[in-house]
């Protein structure tokens, strides 16, 4: 298989610092040296741009895409929000309906693909069908969605998981099944989708069920995500048992008395939690010093997931990102979903939480939206920088006529209006989104 080399005026390999007049050698889909160029060297010339790894969306729900604004008006209490949620997915035909559901996905799909992400965290839901995720480039980590309070619901909610995760085989290969000399080009090209697991929230699902959950990770060495402290409505419910969830839970006759209330229950989650390979923790909007103290710990398999725009969507108060990042604990960014937040951008929530948190460089949000999205979801092996051995699946960034001489990671992110788009563009006649 030869080699075939690209030349950018500048790589944002993310994972080295920026080389000015770069070249990118690849083969068979992989990326097999980044360097800057010799003299007069051949190459494949990409012109006046910025080439970024494939950028990585560690927390989406890719069925909701088909809204065109999202549920609720700004501002809406979580509860609320929540009661809008489950409205829609019954009147909307994505609710039992495999067609509906299929094109929404199909929608989001092209969309992230369309803003120039590669890997998507993706939280999947029954019906399951995982070839609705089929997409020419986009890779999925499928996190099932685990659901159940009451025992006997959880008891049938984990029993179908089970049966999904004994044919797991009919998903595409895992990272660890690429040869690692790349030789099988058909396999190194293919988007990865790699079954995952998502205990949904701890509203919805009780500890045995997350234990259970938590276990299969650990066994199968497979990636986890729940949402987790992501209201104040949700805190006060986990705490003191009382607040619009229990009477949301209430009114919809899923009231378990005996899962809330209780003082320590977010040490006791996140402990459990901590028993999983790669736990990435969706939100965090509302945790305490002492709980961050405590993911602290655990820091070398834990990720916040923050949703920027999301978060401002709810109006919640400012978001601790300050309490991750000053006890090193690893920080991604995630869209969430269309019933939420505008588009699937995960390039404006860098630009959004850049605005609303000036003091962490630029350079640290496009981290967030790549290497450590990347790791957040276990795909680290594939996306997330531009190195040696890493997916062929660059994003560029058109660089303007005034652009700096060196232009760095603020530039592109806050200064610039350029956004970035996939290299490879889907052929004409594709739906466009972006
Ligand atoms: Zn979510």
């Amino acid at each position: 298989m030869p080699r075939i080399a690209y030349r950018s005026r500048w790589i944002f390999p993310v994972s080295a610092p920026p080389i000015e007049n770069g070249i990118v050698e690849t083969q068979a889909g992989r990326i097999v040296d980044v360097r800057a160029a010799h003299r007069g060297e051949p190459a494949i010339d990409l012109g006046e741009v910025a080439l970024l790894p494939a950028l990585v969306n560690a927390h989406t729900h890719l069925e909701f895409s088909s809204l065109e604004r999202p549920l609720g008006r700004p501002g809406i209490g979580f509860a609320d929000w929540i009661a809008e949620v489950v409205a829609w997915k019954r009147r909307s035909p994505v609710e039992g309906s495999s067609l509906a559901k299929r094109l929404s996905i199909a929608a989001g799909s092209s969309e992230s693909w369309r803003f120039g992400v590669g890997a998507v965290g993706e939280i999947a839901t029954e019906p399951w069908e995982p070839d609705v995720y089929d997409h020419p480039m986009l890779s999925c980590v499928l996190f099932h969605e685990l659901l159940g309070l009451a025992p006997e619901r959880a008891a049938a909610a984990w029993e179908r998981f089970s049966e999904i995760a004994e044919s797991d085989a009919s998903l595409r290969p895992s990272i660890d099944e690429v040869p690692a000399d790349g030789s099988s080009a058909s396999v190194t090209t293919a988007p990865l989708h790699e079954l995952g697991v998502s205990p949904h929230a701890p509203y919805t699902v009780g500890l045995e069920q997350t234990k259970r959950g938590v276990e299969w990770a650990a066994s199968r060495r497979r990636p986890l995500a729940m949402h987790v402290a992501e209201s104040i409505d949700e805190r006060e419910l986990m705490t003191e048992g009382t607040g619009p969830l229990r009477e949301l839970l209430e009114r919809v006759g899923a009231w378990v008395p005996q899962a809330f209330g209780r003082r320590d229950g977010w040490r006791a989650l996140l402990t459990l939690l901590s028993g999983a390979p790669r736990v990435a923790l969706v939100h965090a909007n509302f945790l305490s010093p002492d709980e961050f103290d405590l993911v602290a710990t655990h820091r070398d398999h834990f990720t916040i997931v923050h949703c920027p725009r999301t978060h401002a969507f709810f109006g919640h108060a400012r978001h601790p990102v300050d309490q991750a990042l000053q006890r090193g604990i690893p920080l991604a960014l995630g869209t969430d979903s269309r019933a939420s937040n505008p588009d699937l951008s995960i390039w404006r929530e860098a630009r959004h939480a850049a605005m609303r948190h000036p003091q962490h460089a630029a350079h640290g949000w496009i981290d967030s939206i790549t290497t450590t999205a990347a790791a957040a979801i276990g795909v680290a092996d594939r996306f997330g920088s531009l190195a040696a051995g890493r997916s062929w699946l660059p994003c560029v960034i058109e660089l303007p006529r005034d652009a700096p001489d060196r232009p760095n990671a603020e530039f592109l992110l806050q200064e610039s209006t350029a956004e970035p788009r996939p290299l490879i563009e889907p052929p004409s006649g594709m739906p466009r989104f972006a």
